[in-house]
């Protein structure tokens, strides 16, 4: 039986294939759930239609499948839930939680010199909502924090910038989407890259928003993997598709220091392995030899 205290998942953007900065990812949230007897969800974030590559879904759940990475239940997609998005955005103009934004990216620069930091200059222009114009959630000036598992004590920047929740393109924002996929999917923990770091305020707010009596979610945040030019995998050439036949788990279990990583055979003893030697323990080490607030790990 499943421990129903911990409903993890991986939520991967269909993109491309999964490369080895993703497949870090899908490892370490996978060997999180099951050291801790969860449930592994996974949840396919395909409703920035506009980035979507046709083929990518089948091969990420090719590529989970051949890595032994499998998941809990039936797949879960964004874009078969758009209907209870519209009813949550709704719901948040309902408590004037947000606010239509008539603001273009070159608008803001001018305002801004150059910079593309939001100004927060139409939350209180009371402009009449409008599913054509962006919608913004706002958010609360004052500091807040909270605890991070995995990087400790996080506090809320100064100047907050108030998060496109509906984009004038008629696509709902991630923060809205994630927010209300953890509560709609149950989760109880989050465990994703630290450049989703700073995500976790507005998703938060959004789920109180929504559920204020549903239970805190547990963050997470790993190092990301880098490339010798200091750029995140999947901006990098490194972005190719990972097969097991390439040794990717055997690199990522280096990374990670499991001990004797060439004694597994295949893929999923691997994980097994990492998950038997003491996960915790692993990545407490892993943790402390990447010890900066956003860290990564060159590869
Ligand atoms: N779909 C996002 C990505 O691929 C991850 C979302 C999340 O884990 O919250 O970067």
């Amino acid at each position: 039986m499943p421990n129903p205290l911990y409903i993890g998942r991986f939520a991967p953007s269909p993109s491309g294939p999964l490369h080895l900065g993703s497949l870090f990812a899908a490892v370490i949230s996978y060997c999180d759930a099951k050291f801790h007897q969860g449930v592994w969800r996974l949840r396919i974030d395909d409703l920035d239609t506009p980035r979507v590559q046709p083929d990518a879904i089948t091969q990420q759940l090719h590529q989970l499948d051949a890595f032994g990475l499998g998941w809990d239940g039936e797949v879960y997609y964004q874009s078969q839930h758009t209907a209870d998005y519209l009813a949550a955005l709704y719901d948040l103009q309902a408590k004037q939680a947000c606010y239509t934004c008539h603001c273009t990216r070159q608008m803001i620069r001018e305002r801004q010199q150059g910079q593309v930091q939001y100004d927060n200059f139409c939350r209180h222009r009371h402009h009449p909502f409008d599913l054509q114009q962006a919608w913004r959630l706002q958010l609360p000036d004052q500091r807040s924090s909270w605890q991070d598992q995995w990087c400790g004590k996080q506090t809320s920047p100064q100047p907050v910038e108030d998060p496109i929740i509906w984009r004038r393109d008629q696509i709902f924002g991630y923060h809205l989407a994630c927010a209300w996929d953890e509560w709609a999917m149950g989760m109880t923990h989050v465990v994703r890259g630290q450049d989703l770091l700073a995500a976790s305020w507005p998703q938060t707010l959004l789920r109180q928003h929504w559920h204020p009596s549903a239970a805190e979610l547990v963050y997470k945040h790993h190092p990301l993997l880098i490339n010798q030019q200091g750029l995140k995998l999947s901006k990098s050439a490194q972005s190719q598709a990972v097969w097991p036949n390439q040794g990717a788990l055997y690199k990522i279990a280096q990374i990670l220091g499991v001990a004797d990583p060439l004694n597994a055979k295949m893929p999923d003893q691997l994980i097994l392995q990492a998950i038997q030697d003491n996960w915790a323990k692993i990545m407490t080490d892993f943790l402390i030899q990447n010890t900066s607030e956003q860290s990564s790990t060159s590869i």
